[in-house]
């Protein structure tokens, strides 16, 4: 546009109707608003279509008008300022909100630009308009979404950064307390540098395939230490440019929490030993091993001799510390290179890979007897636990882990028969016990079918008058082939196997009947001990069948006393309820073999119980030391809680003497009358009933 053009006061030339007619043509095709002032009037002298229009004028009408005129009061207002400057003559630009007659809202950019005569005197400015409001809400929205962006980056605890080809244009505060750095520090340097070396090529490959899955990374603390993290980018596009975030996600504690989980699941909780299923992957392990080198590899299977007697009488949590150092003793006996794994319960696996000579399975044997042998402290008082151990040799007793481990748990078998605390080495014939167990196993159930049972009767009598106070059931075996079998022969062998619960039914109901058949045949029959195992305590259904019992048989509860071993008495809420209930129907209770379990004693009294039986251990050298301190002071601890006390396995005069002396109540053994068939001990001990009652 020349400037010499809008000066109207030029008008009348046919040259100027054409070139004025040109110039309204191209100034109304143009997208852009144009107007001219003159500087000294402030007069509009020129506007073209789009000018006018957005003003609410016309081409003609806007002729002549003052800016104020023009754009209206409230306008003015806000634009003079830039007026002012421009009729300064310095050239103006700024952009303002603008709403129109119809309405709408636009944004839009205003250059005014200084008209100066060819003298230099400024005689007008021109206007020039552009509609920007596309362009400006496409600027406020990316405004909006940085600054959301922004926001967002600062809340999380994702860490962000931006980089362009690898150089780290921004990062959040996030990505500063995961890597321990300052923002200075990152800006400007290359994501690349916060990779450990080893990871850099494939951080890289991801970088320049401009990847978007997740990945795991680790990445570079300040101090050096690597950082587990979870990485994804994506490509952003802007200013005609690529750019990436990359969101970094520090799984530290994840990875912690997977190790632990991956260690429970191979390791036992309570011994941090390996596991059964971990223990079967390294055996696999040493075996290969031992078959590429050719040598003679060794497990030992250990189990513990007296564990369940330590775990009923001093409660699972002196056998979990039991455990704990048996674990920690066999660890330290052994080296680095062995494997030690708890098997389950109280049973350990030991694999030595690479025996020089059989010989040193020999010499391990009998150091872990020793470590596992030496006392120990648990809650206050001395252990003593001993090992069974049973060992097999590789190649010699099998070639595949399976068969290994059961060729040194029936050599450890072996170990218990021959009276524990030691060590067997696998034979071929151990295979042969272990059918010779099938065997016995099916006889006595046979015998329990069979009736080959029978019971033998025992006499109590009080210390004082001597009279019969009692009366102990005791079981036998009449086996076809061995004649009359004590119940120490197979009572622990029908306990192992569970064969005790029929055997213990049937004891109950024989003994029950027994005291009946008496009664009926005119006896007096006093109070009748039944022993019970701790398998039989234990379940459920017991007291519900002590009842059937006593009414099937047509006795009175009051007739019938249950033996229990201070292993069944453990400190818990069932065997609470169990004595309460036997207690509400009237049987009482005695403690058997008194004085053997390592139990704390304060079940006595808590719990509902009528006698205490004091083995015969303590009761064979009772008039000497040691001795004579254990049973009085059973005698007294008995008095004081006032439980009657029964001295079991009295042999001789002296020792009466001196239980009658110390005040004990009742007497059992064979100085007063040994075990006896029914017929016998009631032609021996029992009085008529009238007799007895006088
Ligand atoms: P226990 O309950 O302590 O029974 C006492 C044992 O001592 C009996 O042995 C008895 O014969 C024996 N005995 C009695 N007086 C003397 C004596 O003066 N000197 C000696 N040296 N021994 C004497 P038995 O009959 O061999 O029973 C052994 C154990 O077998 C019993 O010990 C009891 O624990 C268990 N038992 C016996 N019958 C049954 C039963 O029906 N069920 C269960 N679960 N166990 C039973
Ligand atoms: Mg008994
Ligand atoms: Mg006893």
């Amino acid at each position: 546009m020349s400037p010499d053009i809008p000066a109207g006061q030029q008008a009348g030339t046919h040259e100027r109707r054409a070139s004025d007619s040109l110039l309204r043509t191209l100034a109304d095709s143009v997208p852009v608003s144009i107007a001219y002032f003159d500087s000294a009037t402030q007069k509009c002298l020129f506007a073209n279509r789009q000018y006018a229009d957005s003003n609410g004028w016309t081409v003609d009408s806007i002729v002549g008008r003052t800016t104020e005129e023009v754009i209206g009061a409230q306008a003015w207002q806000a634009i003079e300022p830039h007026v002012l400057r421009v009729l300064g003559g310095e050239r103006v630009t700024y952009s303002r909100a603008l709403e129109l007659p119809c309405g709408d809202r636009r944004q839009i950019e205003v250059n005014l630009i200084p008209h100066f005569s060819t003298a230099g005197a400024q005689i007008g400015a021109f206007v020039l308009i552009t509609d920007i409001t596309r362009h400006f809400r496409v600027e406020q929205a990316l405004r909006e979404s940085e600054e959301r962006l922004r926001k967002f980056a600062t809340a999380t605890t994702e860490g962000m950064v931006f980089h362009q080809h690898g150089v780290i244009s921004d990062v959040n505060d996030a990505v500063l307390s995961i890597l321990g750095h300052v923002r200075d520090e990152m800006i400007g340097r290359h994501t690349l540098d916060f990779v450990p070396a080893d990871a850099r090529e494939r951080v890289f490959d991801y970088m320049r395939s401009a990847s978007e899955f997740l990945f795991e990374c680790e990445v570079l603390h300040r101090d050096g230490h690597r950082v587990p993290a979870e990485i994804i980018a994506r490509t952003i596009h802007r200013d005609g440019q690529n750019h990436r975030l990359v969101v970094l996600r520090d799984i530290t504690e994840r990875r912690r929490a997977e190790a632990r989980i991956e260690y429970l699941a191979r390791h036992d909780a309570l011994t941090g030993l390996p596991n059964r299923s971990f223990l079967a992957e390294r055996l696999e392990g040493m075996l290969a091993l031992a078959r590429r080198r050719e040598v003679v590899a060794a497990i030992l299977f250990i189990d513990l001799d007296n564990f369940k007697t330590v775990n009923d009488s001093l409660g699972h949590q002196a056998g979990d510390e039991l455990l704990k150092e048996v674990a920690g003793r066999i660890k330290g006996a052994l080296r680095d290179a062995d494997i030690v794994a708890r098997f389950g319960g109280d049973e350990f696996l030991i694999a030595l890979g690479d025996l020089g000579a059989p010989g040193d399975a020999t010499r391990v044997a009998n150091k872990l007897l020793s470590v596992i042998s030496a006392p120990l402290a648990l809650g206050g008082r001395q252990i003593y636990v001993t090992p069974s151990i049973g060992i097999s040799l590789f190649p010699r007793d099998g070639n595949e882990v399976d068969e290994l481990i059961r060729a040194a748990d029936s050599a450890m078998y072996r170990a218990k028969d021959s009276g524990r605390a030691g060590f067997q080495f696998y034979s071929p014939s151990l295979s042969e016990g272990a059918d010779l167990a099938l065997a016995k196993e099916s006889t006595l159930r046979a015998a329990t079918a069979n009736g080959e049972f029978v019971m033998h009767y025992q006499p109590q009598f009080a210390v004082e008058g001597g009279r019969l106070s009692g009366i102990e059931a005791l079981v036998r075996w009449r086996h076809p082939q061995h004649g009359l079998l004590a119940p120490a022969e197979f009572i622990p062998f029908a306990e192992a196997r569970g064969m005790i619960i029929p055997i213990g039914r049937w004891v109950m109901h024989e003994a029950c009947r027994q005291v009946r058949a008496w009664r009926d045949l005119g006896y007096a029959v006093p109070r009748m001990g039944i022993n019970v195992s701790g398998l039989q305590f234990r379940r459920e259904a017991l007291v519900g069948e002590v009842a059937q019992v006593i009414s099937e048989t047509g006795i009175a509860a009051a007739d019938l006393e249950l033996e229990l071993t201070e292993s069944c008495l453990v400190d818990n809420s069932a065997t609470s309820d169990k004595l309460g209930a036997l207690r509400r129907l009237g049987v009482a209770i005695a403690v058997d073999d008194f004085g053997t379990g390592y139990s704390s004693l304060s079940y006595l009294k808590r719990y509902p119980i009528d006698k205490l039986k004091i083995d015969q251990s303590f009761i064979a050298d009772v008039c000497a030391g040691d001795q004579a301190a254990i049973a009085t002071a059973i005698i007294q601890l008995g008095r004081a809680l006032g439980l009657r006390v029964l001295a079991e396995g009295v042999e001789r005069a002296e020792q009466l003497a001196f239980l009658r002396q110390q005040g004990c109540d009742d007497v059992q053994g064979y100085l007063c009358g040994r075990p006896l068939p029914a017929a016998q001990f009631a032609q021996v001990h029992l009085p008529p009933a009238g007799f007895a009652d006088a």
